[in-house]
């Protein structure tokens, strides 16, 4: 039995699934983020099971056969379940695996169980961050174990509509621009621009030249021969056609340059239109909504992931995106004297774009069909019971899960590990947002999933090839 904090009573499945229906409702809904109108949010996405319990069986299987790109064996017992694991904290901390996570992610992926990995991490390929689990991990075979599986904070936007990503251009502020350029082109955008562009293109923006030879070096020319300097009157309408308009801001993981980053969102916040260098008239209009900040078609600002602090091997937690937004806010109530709130949307947990992006992905699994298998054909939908998410942040894994609740009526379940970001203190000693459980590891926490599920499971098992 895995030593666990079960915060609730363990309930059967369909009053447990009751209780949580209600309590969902009862829940005061916070705002996950402030949002621009619904139409907004479109434009940029384009879109009683059966019970098992079957006792699993302790059978060692051909771990070295398995792994090494066959397809698993399919355990009847978890053919409707799935896990969504957390990374950092979960399943590595700074460069260190977590002990028994890779003996974990074998295991499952051998009884044939669906996962995806889901991280507010980002600023890079998700190849890259499988590449690096690997590593931690100590994993040999990361291909079959791990790619294909990993969601971060900025993925869901691959499902963007394409029209979007042909005909727009973007701002992306990154910890790594470059990288980030490449990644959103893979993505399908057309046009993209960083503000390391707009400082090489027109150096008045920031008059501040201390790290325009290190950080801003990188730099491309302006999409389609677009100008950063072809607004000289910020009042006047006469748009010269190579004026840069930027449809759409991307705040993908902490920006290092917060300075500069802040200076030009604020810009395309005020602006006419996001015409770069004007500034709408609009601004401070008592009688319209918002006192008509943020109402003259200014580009919507996308930010990738809402977290404040993430885990690092330093005993304090460390700054992350969602401390950008707070500074970035911050500055927004100055500029606009309070008058508006910072209109934006929020994606990476505990957002439902990205718990509902996931989803579709454990509906539509199919990383371990062959790639030459997989070209053409038309991904089949496997029907989801109950998805475990093991995480180790409250505000952001437990939060999203506990208030996802999808429309094909899967339950997602939470499960809160004591390796991350949580420790209980003396002023806080519960997490803010509840889960369904809290546990001491991911092993804990699959064995702990595992169980509820009815199987007579252990660590030892679940650890064991
Ligand atoms: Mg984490």
């Amino acid at each position: 039995m895995v030593h666990g904090q079960v915060l609730g009573a363990r309930l059967a499945p369909c009053c447990r699934s009751l209780a949580r229906a209600g309590a969902l409702r009862s829940r005061a809904a916070a705002p996950v983020a402030s949002t621009l109108p619904k139409a907004a949010r479109h434009r940029a996405f384009g879109s009683t099971p059966r019970r098992f319990r079957e006792r699993v069986s302790s059978r060692e299987d051909d771990s070295t056969t398995a792994v090494n790109g066959a397809e698993p064996e399919l355990n009847p017992a978890f053919a409707d379940i799935a896990f969504a694991f957390d990374i950092d904290g979960v399943l590595y901390k700074g460069q260190e695996g977590i002990p028994g996570a890779r003996e974990m992610l074998q295991k499952i992926r051998r009884q044939g169980l669906r996962y995806v990995f889901l991280t507010n991490g980002g600023g890079a390929h998700e190849n890259a961050k499988v590449a690096s689990l690997a590593k931690r991990l100590g994993l040999e075979n990361p291909e079959v174990v791990l790619k294909d599986r990993v969601i971060q904070s900025h993925t869901p936007m691959r499902s963007w509509d394409q029209d979007i990503k042909e005909k727009g251009t973007v701002l992306v502020t990154a910890s790594q621009p470059e990288r980030a350029r490449q990644l959103a082109r893979e993505y399908g955008f057309k046009r993209v621009v960083t503000p390391a562009d707009l400082l090489a293109a027109n150096g008045h923006i920031y008059p501040f030249a201390h790290l325009r030879d290190s950080l801003h070096k990188e730099f491309s020319p302006l999409p389609d021969g677009k100008s950063a300097a072809a607004i000289t009157d910020p009042y006047s309408r006469d748009i010269p056609s190579d004026a840069l308009q930027i449809d759409q801001i991307l705040v993908w993981n902490d920006p290092r340059d917060w300075s500069l980053d802040i200076q030009v969102i604020h810009d395309l916040l005020v602006s006419h239109r996001g015409y770069l260098g004007t500034i709408s008239t609009l601004n401070g209009d008592r009688s319209l909504a918002d006192h008509g900040w943020q109402q003259d078609g200014q580009p919507a600002l996308w930010i990738s992931n809402l977290d404040l602090v993430w885990k690092t091997e330093y005993p304090v937690n460390r700054f992350g995106t969602g401390a950008f937004l707070h500074a970035l806010e911050g500055v927004w109530a100055a500029v606009t004297e309070g008058a508006a709130p910072l209109r934006y949307h929020a994606l990476g947990k505990p957002s439902r774009h990205t718990y509902a992006y996931a989803h579709e992905r454990l509906l539509h699994y199919d990383a371990d069909v062959p790639e030459a298998q997989r070209a053409g054909r038309r991904q089949k939908r496997r029907p989801l019971r109950r998805v475990y998410m093991v995480g180790d942040n409250p505000e952001s894994d437990i939060r999203g899960a506990n208030e996802f609740a999808p429309e094909d009526g899967t339950k997602w379940e939470s499960i809160l590990v004591r390796t991350g970001v949580f420790q209980p203190t003396r002023a806080e000693p519960e997490p803010r947002y509840k889960p369904t459980v809290i546990v001491d590891d991911v092993v804990d926490a699959v064995v702990w999933a595992l169980q509820n599920e009815g199987a007579d499971v252990s660590r030892e098992w679940l650890l064991s090839k």
